[in-house]
């Protein structure tokens, strides 16, 4: 007799553990392949889980056992080394397998859609004798046309050339026409011809370089950091990878920020390529979604773009990932399953045995010391590509100058002149909204949140106050809550005055905002790139929005209102951040003939920091910002968990913190170090009261052999009921 087998499956459940399960009722377990899906019982519910395993043996009593309702699927959703990767990645990042697997598969296969092609209804004609029809024309009509489709026409394509459904229904009921159901081919793999649409660049000696130590890695695996300066054209770098590989019959993965999926970045590759180029964006529905993951695990698309969700798409034949501006903060997912796509993807890219780009004109620290340290390969470009010069930097002294509105004298005659040259300016201000916040200038009051520890935001189109951290709205009253005065006066500005004041002053050009709020609706944004590619004088005005990926070749002068953002922040990573979105911002500017210029004002002109940040290449800001995580033992030099909790008073946030102090001391060794618990910068968000817990290792294992212990006993522990709380591993957002 053979042994009983077992089936071990991932849930989508909160529990960090998988469930074992009989296999369905005349279901050879031995035929059943892990990352296939099963429907389970669950409790009085049903679940769709996926196969990790076939097992031996159950620690779970023969009588709690109960049989899988069906299989799903004849083949795995995933090949074994992503499903491993997955495993892992759930492992490392603690957090449930089931759910951390599933948060990496389009939404329809956790509801148990077949992973297949959709399937589509079609008319076909059974006959074409019309005679019963001589005297419904309209029908005689409509059979003809679908006798004119031997392959099948839809109902869709019917109604659209004008026939009511009644017709239809009544060929159908003479059994003169009958419905078909067809898997939908998507459009055929490689189109036929040229692999080009364009003919690519004549690449510079840097670029060149580049993409030959690309090129000898081959079909190995190899991480590559393309440090290039923004223009220096990285690019064309990876359009020409990607041209390779694609010639070897292969595919590729290209990884790029939430804000940089642009219409403007898949153009570049549609308009190379005469290849199918798939998308996965926020805007796809999840029958899209699905349909474009099915159309890369069978090869169809031949390249696939998409933001951090789109890391685990299995590829057929894969050779080459890209991660585009590898540094943006994007990447890491900061709620549920909280996974790194950059540094899976580097995991991925070993499991596939085939190379990875990471590009940046600004590489994330942790990246530039792998390249450092030679565990990446470390590509650079200096120059920019095409002739275009570097920006010039220049710091502007606000010190006890009076601003108007937030831009003083000196910076208004600079945007003039520029204007006046028929030239675009661009104008950043990471604050959107139209003041930071709205005060009494009788008795002081400040419009603060009441659900967290911020101050509301002034927004004037429509005018009301709204939170930007806890999403809560209040109309905007006449006058001060506490004193009735009607003094109240908007502090500070945001891209809304700004916009504004720039109106004022230069009433003749025309002011395009890019903000989340300008840029709400579908279209807006490509209406504002539109007029930003026209010849003639423009102001642009916008957040961090406008740093990535776009190209404003027209655009002279950056102007940067406030420089000083991260100089002071809490979180250790402020000054890295701030320096790569400065730097970003200013490479906007002068990329073609007409070189360009930054001007940041500052009323910290002599920060060192910012004085290497303008005067230096960016390695030598990033070598002073290394040199420091090393004296304070931060990361890459050290790694770190943060365990957050929140509660609906602080004393219970730090009561379990507390706890959880107690509980996972025993499990470290002398290296580990904890801090803490402290309640969070922001203390209270959205109503609740949030601290933290931090933990850090110089080694790896050893942190995460305490978290991973904790992680369990915490799963059970009554107290841990009461508090909302995660742990975040290699956290990049310490609030
Ligand atoms: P990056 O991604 O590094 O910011 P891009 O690849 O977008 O740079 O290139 C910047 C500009 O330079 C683009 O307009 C691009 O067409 C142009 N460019 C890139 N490589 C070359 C080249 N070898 N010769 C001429 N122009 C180039
Ligand atoms: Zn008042
Ligand atoms: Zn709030």
């Amino acid at each position: 007799m053979t042994p009983e087998l077992f089936l071990r499956l991932a849930l989508p459940s909160p529990l960090r553990r998988s469930f074992d399960y009989l296999p369905p009722e005349g279901v050879d377990p031995r035929t059943l392949q892990p990352g296939v899906r099963l429907r389970v019982p669950f409790g009085r519910r049903e679940l769709v889980g996926v196969l990790l395993e076939v097992a031996d043996h159950s620690e779970v009593p023969a009588d709690k056992l109960r049989p899988a309702i069906a299989c799903l699927d004849n083949a795995p959703l995933l090949p074994a080394h992503l499903l491993v990767l997955a495993r892992w990645a759930a492992a490392y990042y603690q957090h449930p397998v089931g759910d951390a697997l599933f948060s990496l598969l389009p939404a329809q296969l956790r509801q148990g859609v077949p992973a297949a092609f959709r399937h589509e209804r079609l008319w076909v004609a059974r006959s074409s004798e019309s005679a019963a029809l001589a005297r419904a024309p309209r029908q005689q009509e409509l059979l003809a046309l679908i006798v004119r489709h031997p392959d099948g026409i839809s109902l869709d394509a019917i109604k659209a050339l004008g026939y009511a459904p009644g017709l239809l229904r009544n060929l159908a009921e003479r059994g003169l026409v009958e419905a078909v159901t067809r898997e939908l081919q998507p459009a055929a793999g490689a189109a036929e011809g040229e692999l080009l649409h364009e003919s690519p660049l004549t690449l510079n000696r840097e670029q060149q370089e580049a993409l030959a130590a690309l090129a000898e890695s081959g079909d190995r695996f190899g991480a590559f950091l393309l440090q290039g300066v923004t223009g220096s054209g990285k690019t064309e770098v990876y359009l020409q990878a990607i041209e390779r590989v694609l010639k070897q019959g292969r595919q590729a993965l290209v990884l790029v920020p939430e804000i940089g999926l642009t219409p403007q970045t898949v153009g570049r590759f549609r308009q190379r390529f005469n290849v199918p180029v798939e998308v996965l964006h926020s805007g796809l529905n999840d029958r899209e979604r699905l349909d474009a993951w099915l159309k890369a695990r069978e090869g169809l698309a031949r390249i696939l773009i998409g933001t951090r969700s789109a890391l685990l798409t299995p590829l057929k034949n894969p050779g080459l990932i890209v991660i585009d501006e590898e540094h943006d903060g994007s990447f890491k997912q900061q709620e549920g399953f909280r996974y790194s796509a950059r540094d899976l993807a580097v995991m991925r890219a070993r499991a596939e045995r085939i190379p990875i780009v990471l590009g940046s004109a600004t590489p994330s620290l942790e990246t530039l010391s792998n390249a450092q340290s030679g565990r990446y390969h470390w590509l650079q470009m200096k120059s920019r590509a095409g002739g275009a010069r570097p920006p010039a930097f220049e710091l502007l002294d606000i010190r006890g100058l009076e601003l108007d509105e937030g831009l003083c004298a000196s910076l208004l005659n600079e945007i003039g002149r520029h204007l006046a040259r028929g030239e675009q300016v661009l104008v950043f201000l990471n604050r959107r909204g139209f003041a930071p916040t709205l005060m009494c200038h009788d008795c002081g009051w400040i419009a603060d949140c009441p659900q967290c520890d911020a101050h509301m935001t002034l927004h004037r189109r429509p005018p009301h106050l709204h939170c930007h951290h806890c999403d809560f709205q209040s109309p905007l009253q006449p006058a001060c809550p506490e004193c009735q005065s009607r003094n109240l006066n908007p502090v500070g500005a945001g891209t809304e005055r700004t916009e504004e004041s720039l109106a004022r002053h230069f009433p003749e050009v025309p002011v395009l905002r890019v903000d989340r709020d300008s840029t709400r609706r579908k279209d807006a944004m490509a209406k504002i790139l539109a007029r930003v590619h026209q010849p003639g004088p423009c102001l642009l005005v916008g957040t961090q929005m406008l740093a990535k990926g776009h190209h404003f070749p027209r655009v002279t002068l950056v102007a940067i209102l406030d420089a000083d953002a991260g100089l002071f922040s809490a979180d250790f990573r402020g000054m890295e951040k701030m320096g790569q979105l400065l730097l970003q911002v200013a490479g906007r500017s002068g990329r073609a003939e007409t070189p360009g210029r930054v001007l940041m004002q500052t009323l910290h002109a002599d920060h060192p920091r910012l004085r290497t940040l303008v005067e230096e290449p960016y390695e030598v800001f990033a070598g002073q910002e290394l040199a420091e995580r090393r004296l304070a033992q931060l990361p890459p030099y050290s790694h770190l968990a943060l365990l957050r909790a929140e509660a609906i008073s602080m004393g219970r946030a730090e009561a379990f913190l507390q706890m959880v102090r107690a509980l996972v001391e025993p499990l470290c060794g002398p290296e580990l170090v904890l801090l803490g618990p402290l309640p969070s910068p922001m203390e209270l968000r959205a109503g609740r009261y949030r601290a933290q817990l931090l933990l850090q290792c110089a080694r790896r294992g050893p942190l995460q052999g305490a978290v991973g212990r904790l992680a369990l006993l915490l799963e059970n522990n009554p107290q841990a009921k009461k508090v909302r709380w995660s742990i975040d591993i290699d956290p990049q957002d310490m609030f």
